[in-house]
């Protein structure tokens, strides 16, 4: 029996939830969690502001934990290693983008790590706010020992979407990056961003995140509460990474692109973004979206991270205090993910 924490109802509070994880598939490992995650994306789908949702649901997409058994043709991991498992556990390992490791674009669709049936049609896939999680072994990865546990879970998820975006629009040396939100997301896409040697700009709306911006390796901070603070910052940027779920007047933050500026969409607001045309094409700007990241990149940006040391800025939590830690997140006071110690199921 796995002990975790369930929503039983869109938008109700979370509580105490038993359940009975899948029998061991061939392939499968199993794994008792150590860490898992808080991300947004929970909250959204726990009050169901997505869509229709499957309930009860236990959330939890950023999961660290150790093997503890493994099936009869598992060869990638052992009993003991360190494994991270993030926001999808399976595909459809056929279609170009699972053939080439972009397994989060499946033209079948990936299939979430909760909040959605396994491709068998029937079994519910229960995420990781528990203490013991089933996993195929092609859909977890290595997590370098050398880091700091808690700090990791939150790369599963929050630290992949922002490598990810990087890597592809090519942040580094003499790249002028802005990264719009200092939460879970923003903060990994500023530490990624100065590892890379990109120059970085946290365009925040809470004044009282300065100084660990800073101290995260951001080179600039800017309050976007004034039209002075949008005008100082016109075309500056050739790549703004837009983590925050809010109803932003997205027009604004165009601006702030210089010629051949790209400005990528992470965060999942509920309403569709206006912005003119003659914004994009008077500088050749782009906008564009990021999901996640793929298997290879996960385990890439994992071994990047083992390199670097670079870890989430995490409270840790018990699993009492899941409730709690939500409203947090809303209101924008989280330092800089909640982590949830999974002893405490
Ligand atoms: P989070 O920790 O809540 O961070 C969001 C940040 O947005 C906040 O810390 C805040 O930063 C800023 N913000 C919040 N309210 C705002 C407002 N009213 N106006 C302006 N800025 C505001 O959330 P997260 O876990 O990083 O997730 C962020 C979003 O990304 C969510 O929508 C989530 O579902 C989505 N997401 C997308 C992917 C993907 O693959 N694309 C993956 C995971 C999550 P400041 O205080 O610095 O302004
Ligand atoms: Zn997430
Ligand atoms: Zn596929």
């Amino acid at each position: 029996m796995s002990k975790g924490y369930a929503v039983p109802s869109a938008g109700a509070p979370l509580e105490p939830f038993a359940f009975e994880r899948r029998d061991l598939r061939e392939s499968d490992v199993a794994l008792d969690i150590l860490f898992a995650g808080i991300c947004h994306s929970d909250i959204h789908q726990a009050r169901e502001e997505w869509g229709p949702a499957l309930f009860p649901m236990v959330p939890g997409h950023e999961i660290v934990g150790r093997v503890t058994s493994i099936g009869n043709a598992v060869t990638k991991f052992a009993v003991g290693d360190l494994i991270g498992v993030g926001v999808f556990i399976d595909s459809c390992r056929k279609c170009p983008q699972c053939l080439s490791g972009l397994q989060q674009y499946c033209v079948e669709g990936m299939t979430g790590t909760y909040n959605t049936l396994e491709r068998d049609g029937k079994t519910v896939a229960f995420g990781g706010y528990s203490d013991s999680f089933v996993i195929d072994q092609d859909y977890a990865v290595r997590v370098p020992e050398s880091l700091k546990l808690e700090g990791v879970a939150p790369l599963m998820c929050a630290g992949v979407t922002l490598y990810s975006p990087l890597k592809h629009w090519k942040a580094g040396p003499g790249k002028r990056v802005a990264i719009m939100g200092l939460g879970g997301l923003g903060h990994m896409g500023v530490k990624f961003a100065h590892a890379l040697g990109a120059h970085v700009t946290v365009l925040s709306h809470s004044e009282g995140k300065r100084a660990d911006a800073l101290s995260m390796g951001a080179d600039a901070f800017v309050v976007m509460n004034s039209d002075e603070a949008f005008a100082a910052n016109a075309n500056s940027f050739d790549l703004i990474l837009n983590t925050v779920s809010a109803d932003l007047v997205l027009e604004k933050y165009l601006q702030l692109l210089d010629v051949d500026g790209a400005l990528v969409v992470i965060g999942l607001p509920s309403k569709p973004y206006q912005f003119g045309a003659g914004t994009l094409l008077g500088k050749r700007r782009s906008i564009g979206g990021s999901m996640i990241g793929g298997m290879p990149e996960l385990q890439e940006m994992l071994d990047f991270c083992g390199e670097h040391g670079i870890v989430s800025d995490v409270e840790v939590i018990a699993a009492d205090y899941i409730n709690t830690a939500y409203d947090r997140t809303v209101a924008s006071d989280v330092k800089y993910r909640f982590v949830i110690d999974a002893s405490t199921f």
